[in-house]
């Protein structure tokens, strides 16, 4: 029997473990086969960064890394240095970068006007630390100028902080206790939603609910109205395993919205990867208002940073002199060197314009490769929102969107056996072995796409994603007679698909994690 692991490790990719007996899925005996040539081949070419790893296991890094999402097996590759989209290897193979490091990277390795930036800022006396800078006024009239939704905002130095703090803030006013999510959801390292969580996740108590059904949520929101502070969900996200990023519709998050109003309690966007699909976000995107928004990632240019923001109502508390002042610090959360890196992307990398083009080119790009697959039949499709794309290896539509009465429900048809996840190593170590290029990881397809990406990188991935089509027609033909019936699931199939959505019990029993 086949297992899947669906614990989310960090950013966004799922781990897969398997003691699958592969006679029982030719189609996964085929694509391992083809995958393992490939993968002693990577093995071969890349000795500097086996033993980067090896140093870093033996330095006393536990387990070698520092960040459980950028590893995977054999052992991860090295980067030594990069400059706009291209990355070198520790042995010396240069790689267009279609990852994006999971959305910090949007606008690729050390971008020229960050990087001056934070010269300048050195220059200028290290960190300006114990004392207000001039920078801190201007990079938060940005984020107020962006969002409509902030009438006042606070940095933090990571995403993780940055919704921690907006669950907090959102705990304070309220004076509840009890925060509410999808269940598998990742809110940052020790945000979990659900089975997801572990042992360092925060006490409070959670709710958790699955993705997709906006009636089944707003009465588990009725329900536990008296003590809940805040729903924290992603505007755009159709299940926190599969990583789709779809924007949920409109009339889904109204519902939502309204429903948090009635009870009282805070509507929060986690936008640490979102908020780059629209100048204002994907609330903006959307036409959906919160009351606390999150932000992070990429506005640092690839320096720490992250924040939240909302009405004066939820941030006011913030304010030292309020009589219920929440006293929140933060040794770095006013950096010099890391504002100047946000104040040189709003002013040189991300105008609105620049935002709006980029995720209409992504949305190309995504098009262009379902033509492609249809093109050459093959068992795939890119789903997404503008530049945050994930490739699903399946024909069927992985979400199923039930419109007709109100606009409130989805179904998640993800194929849940394990040949369609490998897939998407054979598929990442073809790309990274033949043709230079890395598409996402080899846990998941997911490209979140950088700006510095030429019209003849997309143009390459393109033609070598045709080439993979060719090479590898056979499996992904046995793929596609094995996942033919995919939604008619097995007894190991359901209890997969059960993994990664719990069916919620309205009173929180067996989904509360404390
Ligand atoms: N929220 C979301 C949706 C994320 O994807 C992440 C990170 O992947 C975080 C929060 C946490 O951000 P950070 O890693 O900067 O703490």
């Amino acid at each position: 029997m086949q297992r899947i692991d669906t614990k989310s490790s960090g950013t966004g990719e799922t781990s897969m473990s398997s003691n699958h007996n592969h006679n029982e899925s030719p189609a996964l005996t085929a694509i391992q086969q083809a995958a393992a040539v490939l993968i002693e081949e990577y093995v071969n070419a890349n000795p500097k960064s086996a033993e980067a790893f090896k140093d870093a296991k033996a330095s006393g890094i536990a387990g070698g890394t520092n960040r459980a999402s950028i590893f995977y097996n054999p052992f991860p590759l090295t980067f030594v240095n990069a400059s706009e989209a291209t990355a070198v290897t520790a042995d010396g193979q240069q790689i267009t970068d279609f990852l994006g490091n999971y959305t910090a990277g949007l606008f690729g390795f050390s971008p020229d006007p960050v990087k001056l930036a934070v010269i300048k800022a050195m220059e200028n006396g290290h960190a300006l630390g114990g004392a207000p800078n001039l920078t801190e006024a201007r990079v938060a009239k940005q984020f107020t100028k962006r969002f409509p939704s902030m009438d006042m905002v606070r940095f933090s130095n990571t995403g993780t902080e940055a919704n921690s703090y907006a669950i907090h803030t959102a705990r304070a006013v309220t004076g509840k206790n009890k925060v509410m999510m999808y269940d598998g959801a990742y809110h940052g390292a020790w945000i979990h939603g659900g089975k997801a969580a572990g042992p360092l996740d925060t006490p409070y108590e959670k709710i958790t609910v699955p993705y997709g059904d906006a009636d089944l949520i707003a009465r588990a929101i009725a329900k536990n109205a008296v003590d809940l502070a805040a729903l924290i969900i992603e505007p755009v996200s159709i299940s926190p395993m599969v990583y789709l990023k779809k924007a949920s519709p409109p009339a889904y998050l109204q519902k939502l919205r309204e429903t948090c109003d009635a009870a009282g309690c805070a509507l929060i966007f986690d936008e640490v990867m979102t908020s780059r699909l629209a100048p204002g976000g994907a609330q903006a995107l959307l036409g959906i208002t919160p009351d606390l928004t999150t932000f992070g990632k990429y506005y640092g240019g690839g320096l720490p940073f992250g924040g939240f923001g909302g009405k004066r109502k939820w941030m006011e508390r913030h304010d030292p002199a309020h009589p219920k002042s929440i006293n929140s610090g933060g040794t770095f959360n006013q950096n010099a060197i890391c504002l100047a890196a946000v104040e040189a992307v709003f002013e040189n990398l991300w105008s609105e314009e620049q935002c709006t083009n980029h995720n209409a080119k992504a949305e190309r790009f995504k098009r262009a490769i379902n033509e492609l697959a249809i093109k050459h039949d093959a068992p795939c499709r890119a789903y997404g929102t503008g530049s945050l794309l994930t490739i699903i290896w399946q024909k069927q539509v992985v979400t199923e969107e039930h419109y007709a009465d109100n606009q409130t429900k989805h179904e998640l048809n993800l194929v849940a056996k394990m040949c369609v996840f490998k897939c998407a190593e054979l598929f990442w170590f073809y790309m990274l072995q033949r043709h230079n290029i890395l598409a996402g990881s080899p846990k998941l397809n997911y490209l979140t796409l950088p700006t510095t990406l030429k019209d003849s990188d997309y143009d390459h991935f393109l033609k070598a994603m045709a080439k993979f089509f060719e090479a590898h027609k056979t499996e992904l033909a046995m793929l596609s007679a094995e996942t033919k019936a995919g939604l008619e699931k097995t007894p190991e199939e359901v209890e997969l698909i059960a993994m990664s959505t719990t069916p919620y019990d309205e009173n929180g029993q067996g989904s509360v994690v404390h």
